[in-house]
């Protein structure tokens, strides 16, 4: 669905990314994990040009988004992204949030939208909450709101920065809960995140990021179980 083809990206003189190259399979569940500052961010937002790569390549659906004639907006219709921070319109209705790319986008009427966003806030567990005003929730419940706005357009793939990170304790597991299941439904998702039991019982395969490449990567079971690398075997510790 996504190849990674040699991708470096700089600020300046600062090397973020050094050389990753990697494929995300459909229907798989990436997680990347990795010390703070190493790159993840800047790597999962490379995947749908929020960061331009300073070199290397990044083909999605065969391709080559970081060719300059192609229509980036296009492309990012197909790849849904959810951030630690959830960024609701605080004055929309939760179902008002969920409706506005597709209906601005001309892909669903507004009809087929508001029927979309109440199945989706359904699915995940907020049906009650359609008229309700985004200061009214728990982070939580933004959250999953936000991964329903996500989910609105449809995407082929969803990108996850640490979602439940900025969220108190006793709401990361109803988000995560919710992100198993779109797991479960057959979504491809890349997922960055310190959750390690969700890298470990959802991910299909694992990336450790450390200094700017992959360090070491392969099933949750080897990196958890069987890390080759010092790096790995000493922040798995902490
Ligand atoms: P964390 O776990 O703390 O979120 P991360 O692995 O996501 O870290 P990145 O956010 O990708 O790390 O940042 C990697 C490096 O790139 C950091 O040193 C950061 O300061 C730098 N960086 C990120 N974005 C920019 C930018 N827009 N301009 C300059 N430097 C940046
Ligand atoms: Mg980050």
């Amino acid at each position: 669905l996504i190849t990674i083809d040699h991708l470096c990206k700089a600020f300046g003189d600062h090397v973020v990314l050094r050389d990753i190259s990697t494929t995300i399979r459909e229907g798989e569940v990436v997680a990347i994990i990795g010390p703070s500052g190493c790159g993840k961010s800047t790597f999962l937002r490379s995947l749908n040009l929020l960061e331009r790569p300073t070199s290397g390549h990044i083909l999605f659906e065969g391709t080559d988004i970081t060719s300059p004639e192609i229509n980036i907006n296009k492309m990012r219709e197909r790849i849904g992204m959810v951030f630690q921070q959830f960024n609701l319109f605080p004055n929309m209705t939760i179902r008002r949030n969920i409706m506005l790319a597709p209906v601005t986008l001309g892909k669903l009427s507004r009809q087929e939208a508001a029927a979309t966003a109440d199945h989706l806030l359904q699915r995940v567990g907020l049906a009650d909450k359609a008229d309700a005003w985004p200061d009214s929730l728990s982070g939580g419940q933004r959250q999953r709101v936000a991964i329903a706005r996500a989910l609105a357009m449809n995407p082929d793939v969803m990108l996850f920065d640490e979602p439940t990170s900025a969220l108190d304790p006793e709401m990361v597991g109803e988000v995560l809960q919710i992100m198993r299941d779109l797991a479960h439904s057959g979504m491809t998702m890349v997922v960055v995140t310190h959750e390690m039991s969700f890298a470990r019982d959802v991910a299909s395969r694992v990336l450790f990021f450390n200094g700017g490449v992959i360090e070491e990567e392969g099933k949750p079971e080897d990196i958890f179980c069987h890390p080759r690398s010092e790096r790995l075997k000493s922040f798995l510790k902490r």
